[in-house]
Parts: C-alpha cells; sequence; structure tokens
C-alpha cells in the first residue's frame, strides 16, 4: 500500500494536458485559459478624469487656493478628443481629458462665481490648492499595451472575465473540458427518485454527486449510468465509453475485498494497466487507478459515499488540474480548531468546517460524525483536512494541510513564503 502523496503524484504524472480551442469570450467563463492573454490598448484607454469637477491648465505648477479660472464649456464621458479652449471646463468622472488641461479639481474644491443663462458655471475659484496629474487616471494606469493581462492556467471567473471585457477580447483560447463516464455500481442501488425502494435498495447518490461535482471541477460529464455488480455489463460500459472517446472513467464501488467487487477483475479484462489499488487512506483504502488501453485515466472509487467524495477530491480532481493546464493545487494549512483521534498508519481525510474566529484566525472544525457512510455532516462541512499517517491524536492547534471543497476555489491563494 502507497500513502496519498505517491498516489497523488502517481495520478499526475499519468494525466495529460488536453489540447486548447478557441471560442467566444462569453462562451468561455468558467474555463480554463490555454494562452496567456496580451493586452492589445492600454486599460484605462486614455486619459480620464475620476472626479466630477473642472479640467484646468496649471502648466505643471501647483494651484494656489483662491486661484480664479474662467470656464469655457464641458468635456462628459463619451466625449472625443478635443484641445482645451481657454483656462478650464467643467468635466465629468470618466470623461476623456482634454489635451493641454493637467489638473482635475472636484467640484467640491471649487465655489462657482459666475453662470450663464443656463446655470452653467463660467468662473470658479479653488478652494483648496490642487497639484497637475490629482484625480486623473492615465491611460495604461490599470494595465499598459502588451502586458499579460492574464496567464494561461487562469480560471474565468467573473473577475478574469471583467479584465477582458474592459479590453475588448473577443476570443480566448480555453483549455478542451476532461470528458468523464461516470458509473455507479451495485445491484442495491436505484436511480429513479420516483420508485420506492424495493427490500435491501438504497438511492444512488455517488452518481449525480460525480456528475455535479466533476462539472463543477471543471469537466464534461459526457456519460452517466447505475449499473448491476456484473463484470460483463461494466467492462461493455467502459469499453462504450472510451470509445466515445472519453479522457476519464469513475466508478463508484465494487473495488474492494468483497464478493462482488468486481471491478479490479473487470480492469484485467479491459486490458488496464493498474497504477495503484488500496493506498494509506481513510477513508478510501481501496482506491483504484488505472490507465486504459487507449489512455484514458480510471478511477474506481469505493462506494461509501464518503469515500466517494474523498477520492474525487483527492485523485480526479489532481487528475483534471493537469489536464485542464493548471498548477498543482497547494494545500492550506490551518490550525485544527479541536482535537482529533484516528488510527495511526493511514491518513485521515476529515470532513471539516473552515470557521473564521474572533481573533480572525480560520480554523479547520472536524466535524461529528466522521464514518464514511455519514453524508448529513456534509451539510456543515466546507473543506477536508487531513490528518497525517502517523499520528493516532492531533491535538487542537496544530497545523494540517487543508483542501478547500473544490479546486476552482481561488478564494484564498496560498502565500508562497509562508
Ligand atoms: P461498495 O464499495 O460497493 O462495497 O459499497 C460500499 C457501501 O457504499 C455500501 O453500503 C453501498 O451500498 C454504498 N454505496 C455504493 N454505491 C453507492 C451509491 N452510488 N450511492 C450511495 N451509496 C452507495
Ligand atoms: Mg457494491
Amino acid at each position: 500500500m502507497i500513502d496519498i502523496e505517491e498516489a497523488i503524484e502517481r495520478v499526475r504524472a499519468a494525466a495529460n494536458v488536453l489540447p486548447g480551442e478557441r471560442m467566444p469570450l462569453a462562451d468561455a467563463r468558467g474555463r480554463v485559459l490555454a494562452e496567456d492573454v496580451v493586452a492589445t490598448t492600454p486599460l484605462p484607454p486614455f486619459d480620464n478624469s475620476a472626479m466630477d469637477g473642472f479640467a484646468l491648465c496649471a502648466n505643471g505648477n501647483a494651484t494656489a487656493v483662491g486661484s480664479e479660472f474662467a470656464v469655457d464649456g464641458e468635456q462628459a464621458a463619451g466625449d472625443a478628443a478635443r484641445a482645451a479652449r481657454g483656462e478650464a471646463c467643467e468635466i465629468m468622472t470618466g470623461a476623456r481629458m482634454p489635451d493641454g488641461y493637467d489638473t482635475v479639481v472636484p467640484v467640491e474644491e471649487i465655489v462657482v462665481l459666475e453662470r450663464d443663462d443656463a446655470q452653467r458655471p463660467t468662473r470658479i475659484r479653488v478652494t483648496a490648492e490642487a497639484h497637475p496629474g490629482q484625480h486623473l487616471r492615465r491611460a495604461g494606469e490599470d494595465i499598459a499595451a502588451g502586458m499579460v493581462a492574464l496567464r494561461a492556467g487562469h480560471v474565468l471567473d467573473p473577475f478574469a472575465c471583467m479584465l477582458l471585457d474592459a479590453l475588448g477580447i473577443v476570443d480566448v483560447a480555453v483549455r478542451s473540458k476532461p470528458r468523464v463516464a461516470v458509473f455507479a455500481t451495485g445491484r442495491e442501488l436505484v436511480a429513479d427518485p420516483r420508485r420506492a425502494l424495493a427490500s435491501g435498495e438504497i438511492r444512488d447518490s455517488n452518481g449525480p454527486y460525480l456528475e455535479a461535482k466533476l462539472r463543477e471541477a471543471g469537466a464534461e460529464v459526457v456519460r452517466r449510468a447505475t449499473l448491476p455488480d456484473d463484470a460483463n455489463t461494466f467492462v461493455a460500459a467502459v469499453r462504450e465509453a472510451v470509445g466515445a472517446g472519453v479522457d476519464v472513467v469513475v466508478s463508484t464501488g465494487a473495488v474492494s475485498m468483497g464478493r462482488y467487487d468486481f471491478v479490479p477483475e473487470a480492469l484485467v479484462t479491459l486490458g488496464a494497466e493498474t497504477v495503484f489499488h488500496k493506498l494509506r487512506l481513510r477513508p478510501g483504502k481501496p482506491v483504484l487507478f488505472a490507465r486504459l488501453p487507449q489512455g484514458a485515466l480510471f478511477f474506481g472509487l469505493p462506494g461509501n459515499p464518503v469515500s466517494t467524495a474523498v477520492g474525487e477530491r483527492l485523485f480526479v480532481e489532481a487528475a483534471l488540474r493537469r489536464m485542464l493546464g493548471m498548477a498543482d493545487e497547494t494545500r492550506w494549512r490551518l490550525p485544527l480548531a479541536a482535537e482529533a483521534r484516528k488510527k495511526p498508519g493511514f491518513a485521515f481525510v476529515q470532513k471539516a468546517a473552515l470557521r473564521v474566529h474572533a481573533d480572525g484566525s480560520v480554523r479547520a472544525h472536524p466535524l461529528r460524525g466522521q464514518e464514511s457512510f455519514r453524508i448529513a455532516p456534509l451539510r456543515d462541512a466546507n473543506a477536508w483536512a487531513l490528518l497525517p499517517e502517523d499520528e493516532e491524536c492531533v491535538a487542537a492547534g496544530t497545523l494540517v494541510d487543508v483542501l478547500p471543497q473544490s479546486h476552482m476555489c481561488q478564494a484564498l491563494a496560498v502565500d508562497s513564503d509562508a
């Protein structure tokens, strides 16, 4: 049995980056950039006013309190470039600075001395010292033309898209989504929620879970089925999926030591190369990882729902990141909020809630009910806490590795100095 770090390394080594495809930015939301995006225009695109007020020409000098200016016209957002006329003009936030003016004085820092018939200011006095360049947003101050706006591997979340939309990016190259097939095995499983359960049956929750989770993790789930405990049916389903060009097959159940645990044997029939089977991990000890003949990756996750969830998070998402051209995930290190006991010799992945405390610390709270069949505690979970293999008792306050619910989470970057 290998440990989870070795297992994750083997998964990463087996996963190849997928090709890129070009598409309109509007269709690429949530996808992962395959190429750097370079700004072809500066942002802001021109010098413009940061305030409603007056633009004036001070010839590069400070403007003293009490200085007076004749006001000639106005410049509003959307008005084109023009040369300065006279000493000053009224200017609005976002309006392009007329050429020849160098200072913006906010409306709060002037008094109007004279107005025309339409009540527009024609003469003002400055009531606070003003300096050239103040309240001016310079062209390219946010991003200069030629700069990399976003790097390959960046997720096109709403923040990233705001930047690209501001730059007028038409289309982007993104990684193809990994195409995944999900098979939940078990003759006890009922997929149709309207069907009453017969004696001994349970609902299939792993199948829908994986479909939703993998989609959120950047994959496209192209096949999903609930299958009986029958090796032949399973082999046929996997063959069909591979024939249809899936990159990854994820199954749940039938991967441990029970009489009906046929997955290891089905993989032999399929001609797969098993990379590992069984890990020093709880829950999820029987996880199996293999390479299918045409190169697709196979993850056999144990059927207990929490084992499935842990296996997906630790191993499948590690592969997806590589396929999507993303950097390998850096775990968070956070203090455990309460003591946790575990069996030594196995890493224990705990359902955990990250909570912000009054002292400003964020701590990982191990949740009650860590058994792998219990899914109700996941209601309160937003992360996994990884307890090290050797320990039997991890004291409150110990720093442990933490994984947020999804690898797509960019909420907290890990400080590389830490
Ligand atoms: P197995 O790994 O097939 O031995 O299954 C382990 C446990 O997980 C058993 O209690 C199964 O009934 C349960 N289980 C297996 N597959 C699923 C599923 N798709 N949804 C919910 N529970 C499952
Ligand atoms: Mg089973």
